[in-house]
């Protein structure tokens, strides 16, 4: 992964004209570029581990080979991949760095580095694939002497695998195409994929409830996890295995989310599903959001929920377009049946076997035209299709261009969605013309249930130079004041992480905070695992 940015160092998806002219005469961009600095220039400390704890953890992992405190293995997970992170590291100045990388190979050597973390006091921010977005990776030392990223990046690989049963076993630190691979060959998928399934690791998905871009029809991933496997610094907590279970309250929903503050998780056991032997996605246009949306609630209220369901607002669907067409191809030809057309545009998605996809598309596209959209069919869906990896390559173009670009999210009932919609909408607009960089924020619906879903926000302004921290600041407090006034969650799928956890009380309680802390203060008595995240001080 690019330490100052996304994707590998040969691929890059320069902005098209049409998109760069949108974004100079929307945001009032003055043409000039911001490259990131020379890696050589990234300023990171002197490394704080003591010379003890760093003999002791090597002798954790089987050598010093798998203990490194050069530079770029520092930089490199000095933290993940919120806009800020990455401001902050184009212009060579991260938030810190961990004191030393560690790679531990199993569950039992991952025990160990937590029993030495807490000898030692070392605290440890466990590290899947690097994506998070919301400061979880902050490599925060806490009250401890130093701090280590643990990558679990050795931890990888299926395990077993029973096709009877529709289960696997799989390290937590297995990447999601590699996962997908392995279950390939077995004729199986978990179909998971977010937007950032590139560089994901299972481990991390879990630790912080992530969503696919197919939640609608193969569930969050939490929805996928039957048991799972957690080395914590006074033991290994497991949570059994079963299809379901009356025994009490489930320990897996302790673990699932816990965002490496309770320990690493090591291993998981996942349902997964037959390979679809087909997939079709394809666009169907609306009049207006509200319109859609009240389609959309009938769908799914009448169990005709398409796998993928992607509704996007006017704005977002001009970003989408101009995006991917950054991003493929395939892109202009597939967004040809939209333009010249008002509107908003909803992608919808089937994966499956051949007669039950017909089946459910018929359902579900009966009452999305009873419901006032028109299909435009099946390029806009391969355009989509196309580009569906693409916005993290292309935010990086962005801030190259001095853009401030940003995704904030959240979900509601059906019956709070559009106010929830317009308040934040009006919050993050306000907070940036107040700092005089009138933005555009887009909105979409991009995962939906019985009783609500989920609002992303994409948010474009000329991002001030020098001043990025307290331009983003003000328009996330709005955004986050405003989701909390209207009782929707401060996270539908980010997690909590460090940008969050101010807003965790509101939406837990504080007696629910309080008893995550107890149950924190059980499992890592001395405070080493991930500080600053979730419910944790400092
Ligand atoms: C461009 C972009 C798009 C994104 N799109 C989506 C999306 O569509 N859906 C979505 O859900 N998320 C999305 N994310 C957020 C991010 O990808 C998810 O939160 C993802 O689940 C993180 O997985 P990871 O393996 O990269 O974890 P990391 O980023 O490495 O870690 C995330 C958090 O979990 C902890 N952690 C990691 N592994 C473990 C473990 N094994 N045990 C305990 N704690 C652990 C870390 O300490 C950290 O606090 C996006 C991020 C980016 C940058």
């Amino acid at each position: 992964m690019r330490w100052w940015g996304w994707g590998r160092e040969d691929r890059r998806l320069p902005l098209t004209r049409a998109f760069a002219k949108l974004l100079d005469t929307r945001l009032g961009l003055d043409g000039s570029s911001r490259e990131p600095v020379a890696l050589a220039e990234v300023a990171v400390a002197e490394p704080a581990l003591s010379e003890r704890a760093r003999q002791r953890l090597e002798e954790s992992v089987g050598g010093a080979a798998w203990v490194r405190s050069d530079p770029l293995s520092r930089i490199i997970h000095s933290g993940g991949k919120s806009y800020l992170e990455l401001v902050r590291m184009r212009a060579g100045a991260p938030l810190g760095a961990p004191d030393a990388v560690v790679f531990p190979a199993s569950h039992e050597q991952v025990l160990a580095v937590l029993a030495t973390a807490s000898a030692e006091r070392v605290a440890v921010v466990p590290f899947g694939g690097g994506t998070s977005i919301v400061g979880g990776l902050a490599p925060t030392p806490g009250a401890q002497h130093a701090v280590i990223s643990l990558d679990l990046a050795r931890l990888a690989g299926v395990y077993t695998v029973d096709p009877r049963s529709l289960t696997i076993s799989v390290a937590a630190g297995t990447r999601g195409p590699a996962l997908e691979a392995a279950l390939a060959e077995h004729h199986l998928t978990l179909g998971h994929y977010p937007d950032s399934f590139e560089f994901v690791s299972i481990g991390g998905c879990a630790a912080t409830r992530s969503v696919g871009q197919a939640s609608s029809g193969y569930g969050r991933i939490d929805q996928a996890i039957q048991g799972v496997r957690i080395a914590t610094p006074i033991g290994e907590l497991a949570s059994a295995a079963l299809p379901a279970s009356a025994a009490g309250p489930a320990l897996r929903e302790l673990i699932v989310g816990s965002e490496g503050v309770l320990g690493v998780i090591t291993g998981l056991l996942m349902r997964v599903r037959t390979r679809p032997a087909r997939q079709r996605y394809e666009g169907v246009v609306f009049e207006t959001f509200a319109g859609a949306a009240e389609a959309l609630r009938t769908v799914v209220q009448d169990h005709a929920t398409p796998d993928v369901v992607r509704l996007s607002d006017e704005i977002q669907t001009a970003i989408l377009m101009a995006a991917g067409e950054s991003a493929g191809r395939r892109a202009p030809l597939g967004w040809r049946g939209l333009r010249g057309r008002d509107g908003v545009l909803m992608i919808v998605g089937w994966e499956g076997q051949r007669d039950s996809l017909d089946r459910r598309r018929l359902h579900t596209m009966t009452l999305l035209r009873r419901g006032g959209g028109t299909p435009i069919g099946v390029q806009s869906g391969r355009a989509w299709a196309a580009a569906r990896f693409a916005a993290p390559y292309v935010r990086d173009e962005l801030l190259g261009h001095g853009v401030l670009a940003d995704q904030f999210e959240t979900a509601g009932t059906w019956s709070g969605l559009e106010p929830l919609r317009a308040t934040v909408t009006a919050a993050i607009m306000e907070a940036l013309n107040a700092c005089g960089t009138p933005p555009l924020v887009g909105s979409q619906i991009s995962h939906a249930y019985d009783t609500g879903a989920s609002l992303t926000f994409t948010v474009l302004a000329r991002a001030l130079e020098g001043q990025e921290e307290a331009q983003w600041r003000a328009a996330k407090d709005a955004a986050s004041a405003a989701i909390v006034r209207a009782g929707a969650t401060i996270s539908h799928h980010h997690g909590i992480g460090r940008d969050h956890a101010a807003w965790a009380e509101a939406e837990l309680g504080a007696l629910g905070v309080s008893s995550l802390r107890a149950l924190k203060a059980h499992l890592d008595p001395f405070g080493v695992m991930n500080p600053g995240k979730l419910v944790t001080e400092y």
